[in-house]
Parts: C-alpha cells; sequence; structure tokens
C-alpha cells in the first residue's frame, strides 16, 4: 500500500496529522506532507482513519499492484 494525497483538494485542516501524526504533517497554512508513503504496519490503523475523517477526502491508498497476482474474471 502507498498513500496517496491529492493536493488539489486538501485544505490544510491537518485531521490526517491529529490521526497519524507519524505519517502526515501539515505546515502552518500549508498543504498535508506524507512522512511514509508506505506506512509500517503499526500506523495503518491510523492511517485508515486519517484517510477516512479527512473532510475534503484529499487522501487514498493506490495498491502498488504487488498483493494480488491472480488474474481477473476467471472462476
Ligand atoms: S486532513 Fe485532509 S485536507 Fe486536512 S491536511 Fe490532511 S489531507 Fe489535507
Amino acid at each position: 500500500m502507498r498513500i496517496r494525497a491529492d493536493l488539489d483538494l486538501c485544505q490544510g485542516h491537518a485531521v490526517c496529522q491529529a490521526e497519524a501524526p507519524e505519517v502526515f504533517t501539515v505546515p502552518k497554512r500549508g498543504q498535508v506532507v506524507i512522512l511514509r508513503d508506505v506506512p509500517d504496519a503499526e500506523h495503518r490503523a491510523a492511517v485508515a482513519d486519517a484517510i477516512r475523517y479527512c473532510p475534503t477526502r484529499a487522501l487514498s491508498i493506490a495498491d502498488d499492484g504487488a498483493t494480488d497476482p491472480s488474474p481477473k474474471g476467471t472462476d
């Protein structure tokens, strides 16, 4: 998993920083800066909360494509 931030949407509310300060930081009157775009397992729950509670839906998870090698639509 890899975290993505859409800076066209981010308005600097810093909810993400409150939820997962090890992963996100938001400078005063700035936009989110991702400190670890591939978070450790111990931070994943906090990252999920940050994504859920971001008021502008600026955060998302991108799959690296490494998790599911099986072909689609075969069964
Ligand atoms: S909570 Fe969302 S809008 Fe606020 S700083 Fe974080 S990513 Fe940006």
